[in-house]
């Protein structure tokens, strides 16, 4: 999670996230495993009862204090990621107490070294695990610290124009210094930190729905709780900082030459910035519960002109006779006959994602083939 770019450009950000979601969790009962059994090893070589073992491991042994409490908030860590407990905790709430991670490293390191019988002498293995500390903090500075801030100083991006696109869409148009030096492809996300009164204490994942031209690049925000609603308040010049470009859900990626994308109401954001990058003949599919959700009508209408490309706008709830028909296996391959031979992008709620998917492999596209982005990390 140190954000490298070369790791991000490789794996995507979304990829990454759930690498580090399933080592994570391998930690987390590994370390319990580690503690526990050394201390009903020790227990039972010293014939103690588990508890008074415990409080011996505490006073007796160098620097365990430290690692108890880092094994703690590794638990903490672990039970506010379980998805339940997670959605019902605010995320900033979240967020602070996972990045409490990078404690762990810190009040575990010591033990390691005090207790450890393979790395207590000087060795090749207690080099190669000091190496890897180093490796793994020279690639956070690098990738929270030294990237972001040559980013920001080289483009300085600040606000240019907040404009409305629905009654609860708004698109941040942005400016700066050298954007056509600005690399990125359509379809990737920052994290942006708006630099304005409420807001500069948060950074949120936003996709850029029109990707730098030179002169501007832009994102479409739909307003789903506070931070959101501040954003429509932004004035022109405000600055902002941002870490990214993140994500694979790009053009570039795509394995077979022509594409259908599927958008489901914001999740059109980076779908519309990767429309400039696909070569001609790729499909879009864009479901909207009302014709108000549709957003960038008359520029995805445009860019469908100019690109060759087809688009069907699907509106009604997921139960109305006309979606239900075309997101099913037979509706689909009646637009895109040949679906299967296409890579499939599908951007937009968790619910649309996952029928979208099941619909796809049955239709008989290859997983491989299909690229999927949900709005969550
Ligand atoms: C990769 C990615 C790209 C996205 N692109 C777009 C886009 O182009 N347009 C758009 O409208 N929305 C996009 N989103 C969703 C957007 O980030 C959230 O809607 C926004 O952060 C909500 O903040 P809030 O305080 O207004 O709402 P809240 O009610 O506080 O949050 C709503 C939900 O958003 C998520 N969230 C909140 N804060 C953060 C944060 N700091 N970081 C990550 N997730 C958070 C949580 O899952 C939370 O449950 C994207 C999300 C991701 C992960």
């Amino acid at each position: 999670m140190s954000r490298l770019p070369i790791l991000e450009r490789w794996a995507g950000g979304e990829r990454i996230a759930r690498w580090h979601r399933d080592v994570g969790a391998t930690l987390l009962v590994a370390v319990l495993a580690h503690a526990s059994l050394i201390l009903v090893g020790y227990a039972d070589l010293e014939d103690n009862p588990v508890l008074t073992e415990a409080g011996v491991l505490l006073r007796d042994y160098e620097d365990m204090v430290s690692a108890f409490a880092a094994a703690g908030i590794l638990v903490l860590v672990g039970l506010t990621s379980v998805r339940a407990i997670r959605t019902a905790l605010p995320y900033e709430l979240w967020h602070a107490l996972h990045l409490s991670s990078y404690a762990v490293l810190l009040l575990g390191f010591a033990h390691q070294f005090s207790n450890g019988a393979q790395l207590f002498r000087p060795g090749p293995v207690r080099t190669f695990w000091i190496a890897m500390y180093v490796v793994v903090l020279a690639a956070l500075l690098w990738g929270r610290v030294v990237a972001p801030l040559a980013f920001n100083l080289r483009h300085r991006l600040r606000v240019a124009d907040v404009v409305a696109e629905s009654p609860d869409t708004i698109s941040i148009y942005l400016t700066g210094d050298r954007l056509e030096r600005l690399e990125m492809l359509g379809g990737q996300f920052f994290r942006w930190r708006f630099l304005a009164r409420g807001c500069w204490w948060q950074a949120h994942p936003f996709s850029v729905s029109a990707a730098a031209n030179g002169r501007w690049l832009r994102l479409t925000v739909k307003v789903v709780g506070r931070h959101t609603a501040d954003l429509r308040d932004l004035e022109a010049g405000t600055r902002v900082w941002a870490e990214g470009p993140s994500g694979t859900f790009t053009a570039a990626h795509r394995t077979r030459e022509r594409a259908l994308l599927i958008a489901g109401g914001s999740g059109i954001t980076p779908i519309r910035a990767m429309l400039e990058e696909l070569p001609p003949g790729a499909a879009l599919i864009y479901r909207a519960r009302t014709p108000g959700d549709v957003l960038l009508h008359r520029e995805l209408d445009w860019l469908a002109e100019a690109r060759d490309t087809a688009i069907w706008y699907v509106v009604g709830s997921r139960d109305d006779p006309g979606p239900r028909q075309v997101m099913s296996p037979d509706g689909l391959r009646r637009l895109v006959p040949d679906l299967a031979r296409r890579d499939v992008y599908l951007c937009g709620p968790p619910g649309l994602v996952e029928q979208s998917l099941r619909v796809l492999r049955e239709a008989g596209v290859p997983r491989r083939q299909i690229h999927l982005a949900t709005f969550e990390l």
